[in-house]
């Protein structure tokens, strides 16, 4: 009897001594948790695409068994980067448009053009960036060796200003018209001529009268397979699109379904009154990948253009206020009725008074409720007064604006208006978090030029000496949690992800240097060395 309790006794501490099998171990890592005390780890264990233990190398290994074993080497590893504000879907619709910026013959952007057709399969090209002042021959081309080389395909590419377009005989048989037969004139633009014919080239109003093809379905995936592997390749697991067309939503969420697109999206739908009455009778559409809550609308214009409503005229155009695209009646009605459903409200706002249109419109609709998490995208110029309006709405903001703005944004709103510009420490210290994103395609993606922006706020150049406007700068922590769980948070995603948690999705990013750690200066050059999504090897 003993005997065999001593062995029962046995048999029962090799069970409890077998260790777990799981999907993947990650061990001797810099790992940055970005939990709510912001601790390190040194490994974790994941299983069906989530964490499900995080702690120090021996820890995890003594536990979980695995056939799947990266050794980090020491190498840091941050949650996967969320960029709250984004056009995920236009950037990979640009992806598909061919760019001919820095090519020094013509030549060259002919042999550019051929292989971009080889590369997409496209049925049409049309892209942007020549310039025949960079070429030896500085004449306008002619069309010839563009009929030669694609005697079926429309193609028309714009000049590097946006002034000139030239096009084959393709286009313009599209177009229904042919190189005799144009126009013979046309107010506000040329159709250029040589033996009366026409050579390709046509002038402002005159490019009017080229129709392209519409963006096709295929075109569209490919944009959106195209703008996934882009991210990825820079540790972005989770993208903020502000502002989608409910059928851009609808492919994005069958291609997920399918496997084909990963990426998760978090979706801002376009703020027609068609989409207006759609989503908030339909409600909440949410899956792993997919988020619709929320939707995008326009306060006002850009800085740069001066369409930015401001409270007082522009510094350097007298008289001039930019404005705000609708009434403040309109955008009130707009806000109560979303407001009359679970949906968030996500309003671009630059100017000071476009901030203060909004804020206030957010706290006459909202009366007081603190859990909505609507957000102001961009405040971008928000006057002193103003910031406390911010205690209970979500500032989603870009700090590459700051640094590519600040070369002419004081010009725009004078020295005093300036100090409440681009004022992300200030935001952070009044609603308790902020959501950083980038505004791609109008900056770049890469996420650590923004985290550079943020803390460093200089431009790669190094300028200015010391950074710019340097007490609205953000600590490196901010800045990482800007990135992932407060940008979660800003998402209602905070419990499924932006940090290395147990239960949470296994996203993270295997970093080449200690970003939280190495000079300033060097920020900007540090590159995902891997991606992973859902405990999946993405990049
Ligand atoms: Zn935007």
């Amino acid at each position: 009897m003993k005997k065999i309790l001593l062995l029962l006794g046995i048999s029962i501490s090799l069970i409890s001594c077998q260790k777990e099998k799981v999907d993947l171990i990650v061990s001797n890592a810099n790992v940055y948790t970005v939990d709510a005390d912001f601790q390190k780890a040194e490994a974790f264990a994941i299983k069906g695409g989530k964490f499900v233990a995080v702690g120090s190398s021996s820890e995890i290994t003594k536990k979980y068994i695995s056939d799947q074993v990266v050794d980090a080497k020491g190498q840091t590893i941050v949650p996967g980067l969320i960029d709250a504000h984004c056009h995920f879907f236009r950037f990979g619709l640009q992806q598909q448009k061919i760019s001919l910026e820095g090519t020094k013959s013509y030549d060259e952007v002919l042999q550019k053009i051929s292989a971009f057709v080889d590369e997409k399969g496209v049925d049409y090209v049309t892209g942007r960036g020549w310039d025949q002042n960079d070429w030896e021959v500085k004449e306008f081309p002619t069309k010839e060796k563009l009929d030669k080389l694609f005697p079926k395909i429309p193609v028309a590419v714009r000049r590097v200003d946006g002034h000139a377009l030239l096009v084959n005989e393709a286009a313009l048989n599209y177009s229904d018209l042919s190189e005799t037969n144009f126009p013979k004139s046309v107010t506000g633009g040329e159709f250029i001529t040589k033996n009366g014919k026409l050579t390709g080239v046509l002038i402002d109003k005159a490019m009017d009268y080229i129709k392209m093809p519409n963006t096709s379905t295929k075109e569209a995936i490919a944009g959106l397979m195209d703008a996934q592997q882009i991210n990825f390749s820079y540790g972005l697991t989770t993208v903020d699109d502000a502002g989608l067309a409910r059928k851009e939503i609808e492919l994005i969420d069958s291609l997920q379904k399918t496997g084909d697109l990963k990426m998760r999206v978090y979706a801002m739908v376009s703020a027609s009154q068609e989409n207006l009455d759609y989503y908030t009778k339909k409600g909440i559409y949410k899956t792993d990948y997919l988020n619709v809550r929320s939707f995008k609308i326009y306060g006002d214009g850009a800085l740069g253009s001066r369409g930015a409503a401001m409270k007082h005229p522009y510094s350097d155009r007298a008289g001039h206020y930019g404005a705000l695209i609708f009434s403040p009646e309109r955008y009130q009605e707009m806000a109560e009725q979303i407001a009359e459903s679970e949906y968030q409200m996500n309003t671009h706002a630059i100017g000071d008074s476009a901030n203060f249109w909004m804020l206030k419109t957010y706290q006459n609709v909202l009366k007081g409720k603190t859990d909505r998490r609507w957000r102001i995208e961009h405040a971008q110029i928000i006057d002193a007064k103003d910031f406390a309006l911010f205690e209970n709405v979500i500032p989603s903001i870009q700090p590459t604006h700051a640094t590519s703005d600040m070369y002419w944004a004081g010009d725009r709103v004078g020295p005093d208006r300036i100090k409440g510009g681009y004022a992300f420490k200030k935001l952070l210290d009044t609603y308790g978090k902020v959501a950083l994103g980038t505004d791609y395609p109008v900056e770049k993606v890469n996420p650590f030029l923004t985290f550079y922006a943020a803390v460093v706020r200089k431009d790669l150049e190094g300028y200015p000496e010391g950074g710019y406007q340097m007490e609205n700068a953000l600590s490196r922590e901010e800045t990482l949690r800007g990135m992932t769980i407060w940008a979660a948070h800003s998402n209602f995603e905070e419990n499924e992800k932006g940090s290395i948690e147990v239960g949470k999705f296994a996203d993270f990013v295997i970093l080449s240097q200690n970003i939280m750690e190495v000079a300033g200066d060097q920020i900007p050059k540090t590159k995902a060395m891997s991606t992973y999504l859902n405990g999946e090897k993405v990049y």
